[in-house]
C-alpha cells in the first residue's frame, strides 16, 4: 500500500491528489507556479473562475500548519492572481474548506479563489 502523505513533508510516494499534481504526476492547467506554492484551475469548477492555491508541501488542512508564514505565501499568490485577472472591481471569493462538517474533499491544504458570478451569503 502506498505511504500516505505526511504533513510538512513532501510526499513523494504519497497518495494526495494535489502531491501528485505539484509532483507533475497528475495533469493540471496550471496558473502559477513557484518554489513554494502552485495555482491552478479546479478540475469541477463552482464559478467560471475557479483556482485552488496550494503550497507545495503537504498539510491535511489549515489545522496542521504551524508557521504563519505559509498563509502569507498562499495569500501573496491569490493577490497576484487577482491582480492578473482583474478580478477586483466584480469581487472575488477566497474559502477554505476544513473537516468534514466545512466539505474538505482533498486532504492537502488548498485556498479556493472564486469569482465571475454573485455569490450568497451565509454560505451553504
Ligand atoms: P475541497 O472540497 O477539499 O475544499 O476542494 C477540493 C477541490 O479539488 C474540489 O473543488 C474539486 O473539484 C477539486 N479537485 C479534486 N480532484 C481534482 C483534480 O484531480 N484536479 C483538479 N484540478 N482539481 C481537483
Ligand atoms: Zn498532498
Amino acid at each position: 500500500m502506498a505511504p500516505s502523505c505526511t504533513d510538512g513533508v513532501n510526499a513523494l510516494a504519497g497518495s494526495c491528489v494535489f502531491c501528485e499534481i505539484v509532483e507533475g504526476r497528475r495533469k493540471a492547467a496550471i496558473l502559477h507556479e513557484d518554489s513554494e506554492v502552485l495555482a491552478f484551475r479546479d478540475i469541477l469548477p463552482q464559478a467560471p473562475t475557479h483556482i485552488l492555491i496550494v503550497p507545495k508541501t503537504h498539510f491535511r488542512s489549515a489545522s496542521a500548519v504551524t508557521d504563519p508564514a505559509v498563509w502569507g505565501k498562499l495569500m501573496a499568490v491569490a493577490g497576484r492572481l487577482v491582480s492578473e485577472l482583474g478580478l477586483e472591481e466584480e469581487g472575488y471569493r477566497l474559502v477554505v474548506n476544513n473537516g468534514p462538517q466545512a466539505g474538505q474533499t482533498i486532504p492537502h491544504l488548498h485556498v479556493h479563489l472564486l469569482a465571475g458570478r454573485a455569490f450568497r451569503w451565509p454560505p451553504g
